[in-house]
């Protein structure tokens, strides 16, 4: 169950209104990196998890992340409030336009939300579930929140640098910036504490391939780097070695039943190329100067 407490998790000051960080803020709202995404990747993967500890850490983590929509939303609302009042009340102020959108896109929120707290991201897009990349595999899974969670860290930094005129929002934000990175010890302390989490699943990977580097893209700016010169991997440069690396011979084929095969071959007969025909298209037709070489169109 799900209880509420009016105390928000972290005490949210706003020195003055501005719509226009209000909107910016929203990205951490209901945006890809957001705490909706977040808390409902948690909550959901501590839905299906079994092993105790990781289901207890998930649930505890999504609750937190729902704490921290919460002040999130409070931030945009705060932020938001004499803006709102003033469209509600239909204020005539001169400046009201500039006040709300600030000459970026804050109309959409401003207008079509009324300088609410929706579910969007900056530019107004509607949160989706699609944000969550949960694959029931805790190897999987914990390595992608690791990655949501250094996302977030980033989100937050970027923001922070926006509001160095609010000293109170950028240390609210800096409070969720910091627990990112709290979550993000505690994942990976999680995905470590499995043994043998790599390469995810029960299956190895194959010994010809799996130590392998093929330098396929070629040329000036070739560089060796741990990532392909560390002892772990192979260096394939020869393009010869890139190619048919199982040793076959590098085509696709099936095995086709007699009624597939007859009626894959009727397909290709009747879609053959004509390779001696030369045949007069629109744009002989209707050539003009400047169009390159085209052929005579032929006499009809
Ligand atoms: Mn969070
Ligand atoms: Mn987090």
């Amino acid at each position: 169950m799900f209880m509420h407490n009016k105390r928000l998790m972290y005490t949210v000051r706003v020195n003055e209104p501005n719509p226009v960080l209000a909107n910016l803020i929203l990205e951490q709202f209901g945006g890809p990196d957001g705490e909706l995404a977040a808390a409902m990747r948690y909550f959901t993967q501590g839905l299906g998890e079994s092993d105790p500890g990781r289901k207890d850490m998930l649930l505890d983590i999504a609750t937190e992340e729902l704490s921290h929509l919460e002040v999130v939303g409070n931030l945009v609302s705060m932020l938001n409030k004499g803006a709102r009042g003033k469209m509600a009340e239909g204020l005539e102020t001169a400046d009201l336009l500039a006040e709300i959108t600030g000459g970026c896109d804050s109309h959409t929120t401003a207008l079509l939300y009324g300088g609410g707290v929706p579910l969007t991201n900056s530019a107004g897009v509607p949160w989706t579930s699609a944000y969550v990349d949960s694959r029931s595999d805790p190897t999987c899974d914990l390595r992608s929140n690791i990655a949501a969670e250094s996302r977030a860290k980033i989100i937050y930094e970027r923001l922070m640098n926006l509001c160095k005129d609010d000293p109170d929002v950028k240390d609210a934000l800096g409070f969720l910036m910091t627990r990112e990175i709290a979550h993000q010890k505690s994942f990976e302390k999680a995905l470590y504490s499995i043994k043998d989490n790599f390469p995810p699943g029960k299956l190895p990977g194959h010994p010809d391939f799996v130590d392998t580097y093929y330098n396929m893209s070629q040329g000036e700016g070739d560089m060796r780097g741990p990532w392909n010169a560390s002892e772990q991997f192979e260096y394939v440069n020869d393009r010869d070695d890139q190619m048919a690396v199982d040793g076959g011979d590098g085509s696709a084929s099936v095995n086709l039943s007699l009624e597939d095969t007859e009626v894959s071959q009727a397909m290709r007969q009747r879609l053959a190329s004509d390779t001696a025909s030369d045949p007069t298209t629109g744009a002989d037709l209707g050539a003009g100067p400047g169009s390159g070489t085209t052929k005579q169109a032929p006499e009809r």
